[in-house]
């Protein structure tokens, strides 16, 4: 077996109603807390009164508590910057992080950076985009994070990552510090049961590429593929009910789980083609929602990388079908690309970077600006030709 280390330093407390506890939680780790929370104007009623709820729970245990509501999806630089500037004006010493992945990366780096007399935005998109890189205790160190998540998608409540875009740029980029796990993550399913069935389709369909790429991935280890698998097998069975009907606490608690596991298996072993080609669609069209960017690729990927490992697809197709069982692993891997295409017609996310009006004049584009990230990739390296070869199938299809 292969030797392998696994990192997961954040404590997780999961369960209906957990939520609850989150005055006993952050008290713990401070007395001043900044509520990083989307902005009103985004939030449905529900979402609105579990932040007021879970403020009275904060204030009952005796902490002061400030709210930014300034987080944005897909979280840029200027409302990092704003949220920074309030944990100093509060004089903050603990970040609690109430939403979707876009909260939680803006909060990571809210708390990173509030400790710190400026930020350098510039050291943080040239140095710190390698996955697992930077782990050296900082001199300062940032404020404590509690994170609870409110979609099933990003992992970001147990992962190194924030994805932020640069105002300036309009530049989207991954930042990673092992300092960016959240200190506890309180995962509790009943916030998301009023997710919409849209929104949960695209964020379920982000963790199962988690789940895959970090089981495909080189850098998987016999602890983080044992995580993948089940977080995959657990979003094809739970994620159609979560869509059918939101209010399917079973359901909800089935992709809270699998989120979870597939963001502590991406954290130790990384993600594929498909998300530094999403991430690099969203940056250019804004409008396409992130588990969008990444469906709308898959299909091509799935054959692209189905033969460097073929006994991991067929692994994959067995899940997908236990019938697979039976028949050889060329044959299960083969069959696992259409098995996975029925899966996302099943789930809505059938889609052509057409329909998504991406413009076929800027698909060289993509391929050039990727090629030279892409070739590093595990577990097949993709040239600037077989980029647009995806792409251009990715359109017409
Ligand atoms: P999001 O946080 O951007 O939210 C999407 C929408 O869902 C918003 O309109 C929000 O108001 C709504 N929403 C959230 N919770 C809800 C609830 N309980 N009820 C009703 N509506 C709700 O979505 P996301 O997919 O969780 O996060 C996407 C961001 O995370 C992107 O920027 C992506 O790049 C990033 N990401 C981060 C990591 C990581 O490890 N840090 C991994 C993958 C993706």
């Amino acid at each position: 077996m292969k030797n392998f280390t696994h990192n997961q330093p954040t404590k997780v407390i999961f369960g209906v109603g957990n939520a609850n506890r989150v005055g006993e939680i952050t008290a713990k780790y401070g007395t001043r807390c900044l509520m990083v929370a989307y902005h009103p104007s985004k939030m449905s009623k529900s979402q609105k009164t579990s932040c007021d709820e879970l403020k009275k729970h904060l204030e009952l245990a005796g902490l002061d508590v400030f709210i930014y509501y300034g987080a944005i999806p897909n979280p840029t630089t200027e409302c990092v910057d704003k949220g920074i500037k309030l944990a100093k004006k509060c004089n903050a010493n603990v970040v609690l992080a109430v939403g979707g992945g876009s909260v939680i990366d803006a909060a990571k780096v809210i708390a990173f950076c509030s400790t710190n007399p400026s930020v350098d935005w510039d050291l943080f998109f040239s140095q710190y985009t390698i996955p697992f890189a930077l782990d050296e205790p900082l001199n300062i160190p940032p404020l404590p994070l509690i994170a609870i998540p409110t979609t099933s998608g990003t992992g970001s409540q147990v992962t190194q990552a924030a994805i932020i875009t640069d105002t300036a740029t309009n530049q989207k980029t991954g930042i990673f510090h092992s300092m960016f796990f959240p200190k506890v993550s309180i995962v509790d399913p009943k916030l998301m049961v009023s997710v919409p069935p849209q929104i949960t389709a695209e964020t379920g369909f982000d963790a199962f590429s988690h789940a895959f790429e970090s089981f495909i991935n080189r850098n998987a280890t016999p602890y983080s593929e044992i995580l993948s698998l089940e977080a995959i097998r657990l979003i094809i069975k739970w994620l159609p009910e979560a869509i059918k009907k939101g209010s399917n606490l079973e359901a909800r608690e089935g992709m809270a789980l699998a989120d979870t596991l597939a963001g502590i298996s991406l954290a130790n072993a990384g993600t594929a083609l498909p998300h530094p080609l999403g991430e690099t669609i969203g940056s250019l069209y804004p409008h396409i929602p992130h588990g969008r960017s990444l469906a709308v690729i898959y299909p091509e990927f799935m054959r692209f990388a189905c033969s460097s490992t073929l006994d991991k697809f067929a692994t994959i197709g067995r899940l997908f079908n236990p019938l697979l069982n039976n028949v050889q692993d060329e044959i299960a891997a083969e069959k696992a690309c259409g098995e996975f295409d029925e899966f996302l017609k099943k789930i809505g996310l059938w889609l052509s970077l057409k329909n998504l009006n991406i413009q076929l004049s800027d698909l060289e584009n993509i391929s050039k600006i990727m090629a030279p990230i892409t070739l590093r990739l595990s577990p097949r390296p993709a040239s600037e030709k077989d980029l647009n070869h995806i792409l251009n199938h990715a359109y017409q299809r």
